[in-house]
């Protein structure tokens, strides 16, 4: 696995992301999560398969408690996911200096690449803060993200989520406007108008 550098910090809480949306079906879920991480010789097995599952579904809690605005259960949940994964800092010293990296439980680079991730999203969220821990509100997405630039990611995971529900939303004020009514005479104030009109 490789060291451990404040840089990674975002790349590791982007890749805790990543494991708490993933139900980590198949192997194959695993073996592209560690394709990312830079090296390819990295193999899995079942074993792996159910700590990632394990992991997975520690992060996802931790995501959904901070949403819920339960900083304490949350960061209590990511403790226990590190806990599980015996994560632990490292040091080591090469003709650079130390690096640190995090190993995580009999040294498979699934556990580590585990570890480093819990522990990329507890840096992250002592940097940021437990509230850009986020849980997307569109329907049928059950994603959780890290709020990181555009106001409305507040409440969405992605730009597609937000403009799906800005769509639907519009759809239904559409409809709502087509049916008859007493008084569809005088419309509501954010109905199209005729350009000529009044
Ligand atoms: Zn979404």
């Amino acid at each position: 696995m490789g060291a451990w550098s404040g840089t990674a910090i975002t790349t590791w809480a982007q890749r805790a992301t990543v494991v708490a949306n993933t139900d980590f079906g198949r192997l194959s879920d695993l073996e592209a999560l560690l394709a990312d991480a830079a090296s390819p010789e990295l193999s899995a097995g079942p074993d792996d398969l159910t700590l990632a599952r394990t992991a997975a579904a520690g992060l996802r809690e931790a995501f959904l408690r901070a949403g819920d605005g339960d900083a304490g259960g949350s960061a209590a949940t990511l403790n226990m996911v590190m806990a599980r994964l015996y994560a632990r800092p490292r040091v080591t010293v090469d003709d650079e200096g130390w690096r640190t990296y995090v190993a995580g439980r009999g040294g498979s680079p699934t556990a580590e690449y585990l570890a480093n991730a819990a522990w990329g999203l507890a840096q992250w969220v002592g940097q940021y803060g437990p509230d850009r821990l986020g849980r997307c509100r569109a329907s049928r997405c059950r994603s959780v993200y890290l709020v990181r630039r555009w106001a409305a990611q507040r409440r969405y995971c992605s730009e597609r989520c937000a403009n799906r529900m800005y769509a639907a939303a519009f759809r239904r004020r559409q409809a709502g406007l087509g049916q008859p009514a007493t008084d569809e005479r005088h419309a509501p104030a954010d109905r199209p108008l005729p350009a000529a009109r009044g």
